[in-house]
């Protein structure tokens, strides 16, 4: 349930503070596209509090992912190379993490079998969130991959026995899904996995230009990547309503509360005093405020990242060398697996 995954991500909160080296963290996001502003506050900055703290950094670019909802994976390599930058530019610091692609990591994709063995079609049928993806990707025929990612996911979860994973709230029944998962393996075979935590963030559900979640793939977002001109473009035509006084009031007005937020995230201030501030100046005067915060806080991270994206060999190196030490971690683990399991040969 929703108050026990809030009570958990509490917990969480304060081990890491705590003990910290006793954590790993493990989240990723699909190679769809660029990321967004919504992904920074929703899920980033939760990355690097994690990185700052100490606590071990897997990122995972899940390529296979990408084609859970759609027929081919399109610019792949094109958008892998996004990811890593967009990652990088925001802080990730290479040394203290590992950033790979799980389609590089056989041994983390071969967990798929004994896991799929531990849970039901039904179960699977179930997850509310399968659910709603396949609604908004106008999805009739719902693939055996689509059913199955969850799955998958616990693979990419506990290949490398991470205990949190930050994520946005769309993500909790993989996530318990996950812990299920972990629970039976263990019940069955021997003690083998943590069972993982997720750590929510404040920013769960940053709306896009058009009212709806600020989607990669919804054309609705404004990238870490754009220029300070694309930012205030994609800023003006964002959806307000007719009501030229500013108030800050997430149930009524979602729209005008959503670049409230966003200026008061930039800015570390109040969104209730951002809209007193602004008092009648309307959208206009909304968006205006908005496009400046965003351009002020992302200004060094665009500038990060244009530097990286000189460096192709870089970007090109950490990916490697993140491949290398996932397939370490994953060998190890499904070493253990089929140890645990009585699959170990001559
Ligand atoms: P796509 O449209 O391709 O699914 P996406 O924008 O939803 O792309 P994902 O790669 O699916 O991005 O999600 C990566 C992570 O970012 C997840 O943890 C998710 O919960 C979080 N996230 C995605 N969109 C938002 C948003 N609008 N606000 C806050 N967090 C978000
Ligand atoms: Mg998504």
């Amino acid at each position: 349930s929703f108050s026990a995954a809030l009570e958990r991500s509490a917990a969480i909160e304060a081990r890491i503070a705590t003990h910290p080296h006793e954590l790993r963290m493990l989240t990723g996001d699909r190679p769809t596209g660029a990321l967004h502003i919504g992904h920074y506050f929703g899920s980033i900055r939760n990355r690097l509090r994690l990185q700052e703290a100490g606590v071990e950094i897997l990122q995972l670019i899940a390529d296979y992912q990408v084609i859970t909802d759609r027929e081919v994976a399109g610019d792949i390599r094109g958008n892998v190379h996004h990811l890593l930058l967009d990652n990088l530019a925001s802080g990730l610091d290479p040394e203290r993490s590992t950033i790979f692609t799980h389609s590089a990591v056989p041994a983390l994709n071969q967990l798929l079998l004994p896991f799929l063995s531990l849970v039901s079609v039904a179960e699977l049928q179930r997850n509310p969130t399968v659910k709603d993806e396949a609604a908004t990707a106008g999805i009739t025929s719902i693939s055996g991959l689509m059913l199955t990612y969850p799955v998958h996911q616990a693979a990419d979860i506990l290949f490398c026995k991470a205990t949190v994973v930050p994520v946005g709230k769309d993500q909790l029944p993989h996530i318990e899904q996950t812990r299920v998962v972990a629970r039976r393996f263990n019940e069955r075979y021997g003690a083998t996995f943590p069972e993982p935590g997720a750590l929510l963030s404040e920013a769960t559900h940053v709306l896009g230009t058009d009212g709806t979640k600020m989607s990669k793939s919804k054309g609705n977002t404004v990238e870490l990547r754009m220029s300070a001109d694309e930012t205030a473009k994609r800023i003006k035509g964002a959806k307000t309503d007719s009501d030229r006084h500013i108030t800050f009031d997430p149930e009524q007005r979602p729209e005008v509360a959503n670049l409230l937020t966003l200026a008061s995230l930039c800015e570390g201030t109040d969104p209730v005093l951002i809209a007193e501030e602004i008092g009648d100046g309307g959208g206009g005067g909304l968006k205006k405020r908005v496009t400046e915060a965003v351009n002020t806080y992302f200004a060094p991270l665009r500038e990060r990242r244009a530097e990286l994206a000189a460096d192709p060999g870089f970007v090109d190196g950490v990916l490697r060398t993140g491949n290398e030490r996932a397939n370490e971690i994953a060998e190890a683990t499904l070493a253990e697996v089929r140890s645990a399991m009585g699959m170990t040969y001559p």
